[in-house]
């Protein structure tokens, strides 16, 4: 059912175990009873109850992850059947006029970072296609990857590409892969990243979002909810630090803000959504766990 992961993903250092309960702890329970319902919440007390949830930390790259990570089969059992699919649909679809003219700015700021319009655009991770299909209408070359069954039909349905990155056409292929929410839940981080850096063009864009754990990870405060740590969802937690630390050991480094501020004077836009969204890149960029990375070899 679980794989042990004993070393930090990122360097490889031991680490120290900061928190260990079992899986039926009442906390857990009511975070499972209240975000998955009691149905499932019974099924996985059954299933994985006696198991050990263990959180380990990495005091170099001040990074948290779960020691034991669901084996393959049980995480797309868990997200094909255990988190109730159609649920999960409705919220992705609740998208408000804030949102989309967010989206349009992101896209705009692509655009004219790469100074071009025409750009290869990947939602990794694209879950249920909401991203794609807002940006879809600005941007002719978008494609998705999906690891459950069930939203990778839905984007099929929705006239999006699903590709397969083993498919040697996409090396090198992409000016942007947005990566939203989507790090935190992988087990295999250096696998992901290794297939990251084949498919992105070199001085190219990876747009990524994570849940900020700064205050678990600086104060070691573990809530057992809906967050940064998450049992059985988020297996990894980061803060601005390690998530840097992650992609400078890779080739990336995140963007400057002086490379913000060019790019912002190309868009030419200067109403109140645009500066915000700026505004909001410098802030995350310096702060925060959502980055823009640049591909630098
Ligand atoms: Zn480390």
């Amino acid at each position: 059912m679980f794989l042990g992961q004993n070393n930090c993903k990122i360097c490889s250092s031991k680490g120290v175990e900061v928190f260990k309960t079992k899986f039926d702890n009442k906390e857990i329970l009511n975070f499972f009873n209240s975000e998955y319902g009691e149905k499932t919440s019974n099924f996985l007390k059954k299933k994985i109850g006696k198991k050990n949830f263990i959180l380990k930390k990495c005091s170099v790259c001040q990074f948290i992850w779960q020691k034991n990570i669901p084996k393959s089969f049980f995480l797309k059992q868990l997200y094909d059947k255990i988190i109730d699919p159609m649920d999960s649909l409705e919220k992705s679809r609740n998208v408000n006029i804030l949102q989309k003219k967010y989206f349009e700015n992101e896209i705009n700021f692509f655009q004219n970072f790469h100074k071009k319009k025409n750009l290869n655009i990947l939602d990794f991770g694209a879950g249920w296609g909401t991203w794609l299909i807002c940006i879809k209408k600005n941007c002719q070359s978008v494609f998705a990857t999906e690891f459950s069954s069930i939203r990778k039909k839905h984007l099929m349905k929705n006239n999006i590409k699903v590709i397969n990155l083993k498919n040697k056409k996409y090396n090198n292929y992409f000016h942007v892969v947005r990566l939203e929410q989507v790090l935190e839940h992988i087990s295999n981080l250096k696998g992901i990243i290794f297939d990251l850096k084949k498919i992105i063009k070199k001085g190219g864009i990876l747009s990524i979002g994570v849940p900020n754990g700064k205050y678990e990870i600086k104060k070691e405060i573990i809530k057992l909810k809906k967050g940064p740590i998450q049992p059985l969802e988020h297996l990894n937690c980061f803060n601005n630090k390690s998530l840097k630390i992650l992609l400078g050991k890779n080739g990336f480094k995140s963007i400057s803000v002086f490379e913000i501020i060019t790019t912002f004077l190309r868009t030419k836009r200067f109403d109140y959504h645009n500066i915000r969204y700026i505004l909001g890149l410098i802030k995350n960029s310096l702060l925060s766990t959502k980055i823009n990375f640049i591909k630098i070899k």
